[in-house]
């Protein structure tokens, strides 16, 4: 049995009907798209009924059907009905984490043999649109399981494998990561928190913000300088994992934030926190190596999100031009509001034949920085320019927070920021094609 056949046979709820979805039954597909389509029965969101069914998309199997349709029901029923209670508290309850780890959307993608769910990256990247499609920016799993525990797995010692990773994957253990700080963030060769040595110990200082998941976080990898005289700030940079609880560790304030609501971002202190040799993630100064390694993922979880929120977007813009009247008819008759659909619908088709094709490179593990933040910059961007246009299309109720179009409005603006500002992808792609 495959990985992700386990992956899906360990879910408490597992799907029986899957054949009778309404995409995979009525795809009535032509022979020409049938031969361009090459998985028969999967049509591509551009042919497909509603942007958000299971079963769209050829890069996807059986298999992934029956785990969206878990994950679904996980977000719908465990994360929904309370968002807008933690959107008030700025923060997410230690419940759904839990909840979420015993459901196994936490870790996905990480090897079954370090403790992780052992599903493939398009598993993982189901977790992530699925998120998007019920509209909820608060749970910060993907940047834990996606971002930070492949930092662990990967450079990691046995001994933080097994200390850290079973209990991320239960939600008993939150992960962060901070790198930027009060006066770095897109160039991090700037940051000023730094480590040094004492005996086989080391002594953290600084600060750092914008750290998502910060208030909640039992482990952050906090990104130090600690060869201050390297020939350059990339070859004097170490990770290190700062625990919860350890002595001179401070946790500031819950940022407040125009979207992102029920996530909590928050400043970290570190005053002379001494921190053993096994709190050293990989070895010392080659932290700017890993962080350049496992960047091209996080660029592309966040356009891939991004990509996901469009397809909401467009559903629920649908949805209300098809019921909401004006001038004696609904607003889909008029052929403006017709034309304004048509242009989504084909925007959104076309960057997710880029998305699809990012994460199909990514599974086989061949995706590179330079794509990676063209998926990041291009979806963003995208992602803004929907929401704005969607958002006019629903009309002063459009505005009001009961209206899932303002959340994801406000929601949007963050992603072209973080991550690497697109402005600093555009500069990765642009060094890429003057160089050659
Ligand atoms: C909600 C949220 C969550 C976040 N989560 C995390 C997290 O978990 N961990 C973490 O470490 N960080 C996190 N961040 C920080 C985020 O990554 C930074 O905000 C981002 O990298 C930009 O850095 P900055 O804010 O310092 O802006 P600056 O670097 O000051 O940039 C300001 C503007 O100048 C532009 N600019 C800068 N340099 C150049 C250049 N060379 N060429 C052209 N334009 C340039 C930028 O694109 C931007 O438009 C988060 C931020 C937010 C808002």
């Amino acid at each position: 049995m495959t990985s992700l056949g386990k992956l899906t046979q360990n879910l408490t709820h597992v799907l029986k009907n899957l054949n009778t979805t309404s995409c995979i039954s009525a795809t009535g597909l032509s022979n020409q798209q049938k031969r361009w389509t090459g998985n028969l029965s999967r049509p591509e969101i551009a042919q497909a009924d509603n942007m958000m069914a299971v079963g769209n998309r050829r890069i996807f199997s059986e298999e992934h059907d029956m785990f969206r349709e878990n994950v679904r029901r996980f977000f719908q029923e465990e994360v929904l009905p309370h968002h807008s209670k933690w959107e008030k508290e700025g923060q997410l309850s230690r419940e759904v984490w839990e909840k979420a780890g015993a459901n196994g959307l936490l870790g996905v993608n990480t090897p079954e043999k370090f403790g992780g769910v052992g599903g493939d990256l398009l598993s993982t990247a189901i977790t992530w649109e699925e998120q998007m499609y019920v509209n909820c920016s608060g749970p910060g799993f993907t940047l834990h399981s996606d971002i930070v525990m492949p930092y662990i797995t990967h450079y990691g010692t046995p001994e933080q494998v097994e200390k850290f990773i079973p209990r991320m994957v239960a939600g008993t253990c939150i992960g962060a990561i901070a790198m930027s700080e009060p006066g770095a963030g897109s160039d991090l060769q700037g940051i000023r928190t730094n480590a040094k040595q004492d005996g086989e110990d080391w002594i953290l200082n600084g600060s750092k913000v914008f750290i998502t998941n910060g208030w909640m976080a039992d482990v952050v990898i906090v990104v130090a300088i600690t060869n201050p005289t390297a020939k350059s700030a990339a070859h004097g940079i170490s990770l290190f994992l700062v625990e919860e609880g350890m002595k001179g560790f401070v946790k500031g304030r819950k940022l407040e934030k125009i979207g992102f609501k029920a996530q909590d971002t928050a400043e970290l202190f570190f005053e002379d926190i001494r921190l053993p040799k096994s709190a050293l993630l990989g070895e010392a100064n080659k932290g700017f190596y890993y962080l350049m390694q496992e960047l091209p993922q996080e660029r592309l979880l966040i356009g891939a999100m991004g990509l996901a929120s469009c397809e909401f977007m467009f559903e629920e813009t649908r949805n209300y031009v098809k019921t909401r009247k004006a001038f004696g008819k609904t607003l889909s008759h008029l052929q403006t509001m017709q034309h304004k659909l048509a242009e989504l619908k084909t925007e959104i088709s076309v960057g997710r034949a880029f998305m699809d094709n990012c994460l199909e490179i990514h599974n086989e593990k061949g995706l590179d920085n330079v794509m990676a933040s063209m998926a990041k910059y291009w979806a963003s961007d995208l992602q803004n320019s929907v929401a704005t246009r969607c958002l006019q299309m629903h009309g002063g109720w459009g505005y009001m927070w009961e209206y899932p179009i303002a959340r994801a409005f406000v929601d949007a603006r963050v992603q072209p920021i973080y991550g690497g500002s697109n402005e600093i992808m555009k500069e990765l792609i642009a060094r890429s094609i003057v160089s050659n």
